[in-house]
């Protein structure tokens, strides 16, 4: 496996060999460290500072001083800037994507992918805003008055990040914010921060101003708890699982700040008996199958006619078992292994689970087999048949590459399958009969429902989870306005006689 520490060259890369937190435009190095490791080996190769309530106070109050000058700045100035982002994110692209390979473990072609997509989130927050209408003008209810709203940003931005996108959750959060006027303070999963401090780097060289974009390292329930409760903190916005939304929200609700939480999935995947089976075959193993199933709109749970329920199992196993499973930073490579030991054994324990419960494990189930994969985090692609919708493996979100596989009898029971979770994240449709997709599309409760294809989503749409997956959403304008609060002006004029 390739040794990662290549990314980590102090005299060239973004990152020194001992990353360190940026607060105020300064990197803040701490005696306590907590490691990063290589998912592929299992060997940590650096570490990142425990950041402390210090280091949360340093960083809000940088924020605060930085953030009323950027809010002044007119949007296409603003726009200027992450322009000079993107070209910087384009110059260190490759690095960027090897980082991502080094501390989250996915294929570098899809490492690519997320750096193309972390252009992508800047790109729309500056291609669509900036030259926005920030208000509107209402008509008043007596003469010589002027009634218009218009929008302000929040002020300090608490980000929370999760590990499987450890570079385009990042950009998903800072385009809006910045653009919207705030200032941010990023916490990023403490399993995967270097690609976070890397775009920290690269704002700076591109010319953010110091304090605009600060990052703090450590784990959620100690210095995300510090930064979700800090008094300075105006808003926050939370990409991670269920449990760590309802505990971020509690904590924010004495301040009455704005929470906005992109939460876990369980994605139906629905496959009707007149789909295109060879479209639907492979989608539903890309879906499966991308980022080693740590994806929240992965497919969770395939739900099959029971017509071509034989003949997809079968054709699915077989495009499961030819993923070249190899060195993630290895271009030939399809799929990498999962992020770490706690992720892993959770996987493994939610397959010996479905055993117990009554599933058969028809293809994987563990660690791979052979030498290369003794060591590190790697588990085979994994199908389940005999699985019942009341089973954990199918109610519960599986972050890693296990497909359970369901018969359904009739388009009734196909939506009461889809819809009996408590998420509503993202959801499937394969048919080639429009009344079936529109149905579905009116039936599915879900904030997401792609018919005939697969995502990843596109920028300019909604991104938001109904029930237990979310509270409010990222991308496009609706995704925006959780940046911006409004204020309305009442202004008399009076009329000349
Ligand atoms: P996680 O909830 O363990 O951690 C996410 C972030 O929250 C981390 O930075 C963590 O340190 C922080 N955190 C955790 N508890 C906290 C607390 N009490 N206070 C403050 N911060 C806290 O999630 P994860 O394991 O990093 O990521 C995987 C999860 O994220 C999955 O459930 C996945 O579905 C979800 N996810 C959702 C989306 C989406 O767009 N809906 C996208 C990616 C990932």
């Amino acid at each position: 496996m390739t040794n990662p520490t290549d990314v980590l060259d102090p005299a060239t890369g973004l990152l020194g060999e001992r990353p360190g937190m940026l607060i105020g435009g300064d990197w803040v190095h701490l005696a306590d460290t907590r490691p990063v490791d290589n998912p592929a080996t299992g060997e940590a190769f650096t570490a990142v500072p425990e950041g402390t309530t210090e280091a949360v106070d340093a960083a809000t109050a940088a924020a605060v001083a930085a953030q009323k000058a950027w809010a002044r700045r007119p949007l296409p100035e603003r726009a200027d800037v992450l322009t000079a982002v993107i070209a910087e994110v384009d110059r260190h692209a490759d690095e960027l994507a090897r980082l991502v390979v080094a501390e989250q473990g996915k294929t570098i072609t899809e490492a690519r992918g997320e750096v193309e997509g972390v252009k992508a989130f800047f790109d729309f927050a500056v291609a669509h805003h900036k030259y926005r209408s920030v208000g509107e003008l209402v008509a008043p209810s007596r003469p010589g008055e002027m009634l218009a709203t218009r929008e302000e940003p929040r002020g300090v931005v608490a980000a929370i990040t999760p590990w499987n996108y450890p570079a385009a959750i990042i950009a998903r959060k800072l385009g809006p914010a910045l653009m919207a006027g705030n200032a941010v303070v990023l916490k990023p999963s403490e399993t995967t921060p270097l690609s976070a401090l890397a775009i920290g780097r690269i704002c700076q060289l591109a010319g953010v101003p110091d304090g605009l974009v600060n990052i703090v390292t450590g784990p959620g329930r100690g210095i995300g708890n510090a930064l979700v409760t800090h008094p300075r903190t105006n808003m926050v916005t939370v990409t991670g699982s269920v449990r760590a939304g309802r505990e971020i929200l509690a904590a924010a609700a004495p301040a009455l700040i704005p929470v906005s939480l992109e939460l876990g999935g369980k994605a139906p995947f629905l496959v009707f008996a007149d789909a295109d089976l060879d479209l639907a075959v492979e989608k539903a193993a890309e879906a499966r199958f991308w980022n080693c199933g740590q994806v929240c709109t992965c497919n969770e749970r395939t739900y099959v006619h029971r017509s071509r329920y034989d003949e997809f199992v079968a054709r699915f196993v077989e495009r499961a078992q030819a993923i070249n499973l190899a060195d993630p930073a290895d271009a030939s490579a399809q799929m990498g292994p999962k992020v770490s030991a706690a992720e892993w054994n959770k996987v493994a324990d939610m397959v010996g689970r479905a055993e117990e419960q009554g599933a058969e494990i028809v293809l994987g189930g563990g660690r791979p087999d052979g030498d290369r994969f003794a060591r590190g985090y790697w588990f085979s692609p994994t199908v389940l048949t005999g699985a019942t919708n009341d089973m954990d493996v199918v109610q519960q979100e599986v972050f890693g590459p296990v497909l359970p596989i369901v018969p359904f009898d009739d388009y009734a029971q196909a939506i009461e399958y889809a819809n009996s979770t408590a998420y509503g994240l993202t959801s499937y449709v394969f048919t080639r009969d429009i009344t079936t997709a529109m149905r579905a599309t009116d039936d599915l409760e879900f904030g997401e429902v792609y018919v005939n294809k697969i995502g990843p989503e596109d920028v300019q749409g909604f991104h938001h989870g109904w029930k237990d997956s979310g509270l409010g959403g990222e991308d496009g304008e609706h995704g925006y306005q959780r940046y911006v609060q409004h204020k309305t002006l009442y202004l008399g004029f009076g009329t000349a006689s």
